[in-house]
């Protein structure tokens, strides 16, 4: 087909307007089109971190409804055993543990834990492990007689009545609600070392207590990355029976009692 001259020019004119367009929008959508889509990706990445990270601080995927159902069927079915007592929750008054005499009828125990923890003394013994029972039931009165004895200790080492209960209660629950007033708790400390100290942490007899005791329906009740939870100090001695299923859940999701507890009643309430 032949074309006039102006119409040739004009032809030329559109194609060399419509290649520079072309060019720019390839330009444009290069340069541009990069930078937002760098920042998308690292928005995402960064909610991943923080989910991820979240969920770590967590400690256990509280979002997970199996395991909060199997939390609150544990908690049912051993609240008995799981009464949670501390700064904030008292043992109710009514609360009376059937004791039985245990270390040869030195101590007294919440009858509950007396099989338990034989076999967990037995299993111990068989990898030459020996313990001193220091304490395990008291009645709120004792605990009173404690907690008074501790801060008169410390008075006369100097302190003011207000530094002394102040420190006294780092390690020390008032009278109701110590729970060594539900029989549940033991102190265990390794025979040839019964000083109550860190130092029991050191002491493989301690050892094979925290990483054991779990499977004979013991926990590690105040354990060192939970203190601001528990609001007391580290207790590498402090022992306390929940039973071997609501044990095991602890353990294997790295709760203390107030966790759990929180899970499974405060969450069941809703
Ligand atoms: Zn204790």
């Amino acid at each position: 087909m032949r074309m006039n001259r102006p119409q040739k020019r004009y032809s030329f004119f559109v194609l060399f307007a419509l290649t520079l367009f072309a060019a720019g929008v390839i330009f444009f959508c290069r340069a541009f089109s990069a930078a937002p889509l760098n920042a998308m990706e690292k928005k995402s990445y960064t909610k991943a971190e923080e989910e991820a990270k979240e969920k770590q601080e967590q400690k256990l995927p509280l979002s997970d409804s199996g395991l909060q159902k199997k939390c609150r069927k544990i908690y049912k079915k051993n609240k008995k055993l799981l009464v949670l007592v501390n700064r904030q929750k008292a043992l109710s008054e009514n609360y009376e543990p059937a004791l039985q005499a245990i270390s040869n009828g030195r101590l007294m125990a919440s009858s509950l834990l007396y099989s338990d923890l034989r076999e967990m003394l037995s299993g111990a013994a068989g990898f030459g492990y020996q313990y001193w029972l220091a304490s395990a039931w008291r009645s709120r009165e004792r605990q009173q007689k404690l907690v008074d004895e501790d801060i008169q200790m410390l008075i006369n080492k100097g302190m003011s009545y207000a530094e002394a209960e102040k420190e006294v209660y780092k390690e020390t629950q008032p009278a109701g609600h110590s729970e060594h007033e539900t029989g549940l708790a033991l102190d265990i400390l390794c025979s040839h070392n019964p000083e109550m100290t860190l130092a029991q942490e050191q002491e493989p007899e301690n050892q094979w207590l925290r990483e054991n005791s779990w499977k004979y329906g013991f926990i590690l009740r105040y354990p060192k990355d939970k203190e601001e939870i528990t609001e007391i100090s580290y207790e590498p001695w402090h022992f306390r029976y929940v039973g071997k299923e609501a044990a095991e859940f602890m353990y294997r999701h790295n709760l203390c009692l107030e966790e759990f507890y929180q899970i499974a009643v405060n969450r069941a309430i809703k």
